[in-house]
């Protein structure tokens, strides 16, 4: 491609409204421009990147049978509430009615519409197992997009569903997709690390993510160093805390009532006084509640020193639980239903219904169903986990916290969707059973701007080879005719022997073209003087180190790799 003809427009100065590197460099290095906040075009430069990554994707995923298909981006609101998420998604779906008044949604992940699919065509076990893949336009309403393509409102995702008729074909099926990532990342030229994870909105068992450590990573990751343990701090603090519950679907979600006596209680949870929880929430992020309830007469005098006492805790520790349940703004308070975790004691375990919050005002769950064993540990565990802490694994090593990028994600989902949706299969006796199902995401264009936080340096990007969107450019530097036609005929030469060359042929000085080479971060760059044409030679610069070499000109082709 010639750099005259290129639609490049790049920015000499940062621009103000980029924070993060890999979003200044985006922006500076003409790969895409803002349209609305979190929306973005990509330029030629920038959009070969993603399809360069795109096509990575797709090899690991063909190659471990995963099958590619294209799912509507516009979704019909009814499969999201047969799922229940059409409210859980709440506002961060782009919700709208079509002229017939018909509720719909666009997407912003897609088990429903897999789910929804293979319903009515997966009949017997002799059609499983499965695999479904997509590469596809995601839109989710994010409250703060920020840092460019890292957290936009529209992204490309590369998304996959499996499906299985037992738990050991998912365990199958997730191994499979777990190794296809690392291959993915690892011919991205991208360090990726896989951490345990929450399983958060998609509910669902086992989940692991794909970091990228950057200082600018919205996620935090612990690390021991003393065993090989590595979680997202939300599930370092769950497992530390040693309760991880999950909601059922069938819950009831009702308006909360005013009740101030604890036989008030009774009566509406339909549970002995003596069996309630003495629970208390877990207030993540500011947002996660629980009810407090507890065997006192009444919810409002509940008296937190005997509570702590009888729990033998220490003060310092009863302080903290103190400043926790202050922050409980009344009886039921609002809820994050994705963050949601609860210290409770060992009766939890024989309750059959726990009154959760809402994440709606005045509004909360009943009977929902907790599914998980409980230990309990001293409140002081409340407080997410911190540098320093011992290791919840191997109880010996210290926990190490690093900022990291979440850049995939994988979930062993099981029956919830199939559930709810009604996607079974014959199995060999000819009875329904539930499909057994998983997910897997990787946010290709988050992917580009990780790989940038990862490989820059004061100049600008240092593309890996393998996503580069050209792998060699030509300067040619000054007016010289010989430099012009020498470099015109390495050009052809270099195309024709099937590299992905860019040619700097426009009338600019040398210092622009050497910049403006180093910004958009081509891996390897041959300048091409009448000075240097004299000796017979070519100076070639590798982006990666900066280092300069000089190659003679018979001996191009055969040193370029
Ligand atoms: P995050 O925690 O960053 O909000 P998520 O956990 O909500 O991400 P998933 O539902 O797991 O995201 O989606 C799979 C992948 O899609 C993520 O691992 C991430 O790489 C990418 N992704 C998610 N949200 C965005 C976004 N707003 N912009 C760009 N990529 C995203
Ligand atoms: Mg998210
Ligand atoms: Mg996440
Ligand atoms: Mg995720």
């Amino acid at each position: 491609m010639r750099m005259s003809k290129l639609y490049l427009p790049t920015l000499k100065e940062d621009p103000a409204e980029a924070d993060v590197i890999s979003h200044q460099l985006m922006l500076r290095a003409g790969m895409m421009r803002k349209h609305a906040s979190g929306i973005y075009s990509y330029l030629p430069l920038g959009y070969k990147v993603i399809k360069k990554i795109e096509k990575i994707a797709r090899k690991h995923m063909d190659n471990s049978e995963a099958q590619e298909v294209l799912l509507p981006i516009m979704q019909d609101s009814q499969i999201w509430k047969d799922s229940k998420r059409w409210d859980k998604f709440g506002p961060l779906m782009i919700k709208f009615n079509d002229r017939k008044n018909r509720e719909f949604c666009l997407g912003p992940t897609h088990e429903e519409v897999v789910t929804d699919l293979v319903r009515d065509e997966v009949r017997s076990y002799k059609d499983l197992p499965l695999n479904l893949y997509q590469i596809q336009t995601k839109v989710r309403d994010e409250i703060r997009p920020r840092f460019g393509v890292m957290r936009g409102r529209e992204f490309i995702m590369k998304d996959a569903y499996s499906l299985d008729i037992d738990s050991a074909g998912l365990d199958k099926s997730y191994q499979a997709m777990y190794d296809a990532y690392e291959k993915i990342f690892a011919e991205c030229g991208l360090e990726a690390v896989s951490v345990e994870a929450d399983t958060g909105a998609m509910g669902g068992k086992d989940s692991h993510e794909f970091m990228v450590l950057a200082d600018s990573g919205e996620d935090e990751i612990a690390f021991c160093n003393d065993c090989n343990y590595a979680a997202n701090v939300e599930r370092a603090t769950s497992q530390k805390v040693g309760i991880d519950f999950e909601i059922e679907s069938d819950f009831e979600k009702i308006q909360t009532p005013q009740i101030k006596t604890i036989s008030e209680l009774e009566d509406y949870l339909e549970v002995p006084a003596a069996k309630m929880i003495k629970a208390v929430a877990m207030v993540a992020d500011g947002e996660a509640v629980l009810a407090l309830v507890s065997g006192e007469d009444e919810l409002n005098e509940i008296k937190l020193t005997n509570y702590l006492q009888a729990n033998e805790l220490r003060a310092a520790e009863a302080e903290e639980f103190e400043e926790l349940f202050n922050s409980v703004p009344g009886f039921i308070g609002p809820i994050n239903l994705t963050e949601v975790r609860i210290i409770a004691d060992q009766r939890l375990k024989n309750m059959s219904g726990a009154i959760v919050g809402a994440n709606e005002e005045d509004y909360h769950f009943k009977n929902v169903k907790v599914k998980r064993d409980f230990e309990v540990e001293a409140f002081a565990d409340l407080r997410s986990v911190k540098s320093g802490e011992r290791c919840p694994k191997c109880e010996k090593g210290k926990l190490d916290i690093k900022a990291g990028i979440e850049v995939g994600h994988i979930f062993k989902l099981g029956t919830k969707y199939s559930e709810n949706m009604d996607a079974n299969y014959l199995d060999e006796n000819g009875k329904a059973q539930p499909i057994v199902m998983g997910s897997y995401g990787i946010g290709i264009t988050r992917l580009v701007a990780a790989a940038i936080e990862q490989n820059n340096d004061q100049y600008g990007i240092k593309w890996p080879k393998a996503i580069a969107p050209y792998q060699i450019i030509i300067l040619p530097l000054g007016n010289d005719d010989e430099v012009q036609t020498k470099s015109e005929a390495i050009y052809q030469d270099l195309k024709a022997k099937g590299w992905e060359v860019l040619i700097d042929d426009r009338k600019e000085r040398a210092g622009v073209k050497f910049n403006d080479s180093e910004l958009i971060g081509i891996p390897l760059r041959l300048t091409i003087g009448s000075r240097s044409l004299k000796n017979g030679v070519v100076e070639a610069m590798t982006r990666e180190n900066n280092m300069k070499t000089e190659i003679e000109l018979e001996q191009l082709e055969t040193k370029i790799e």
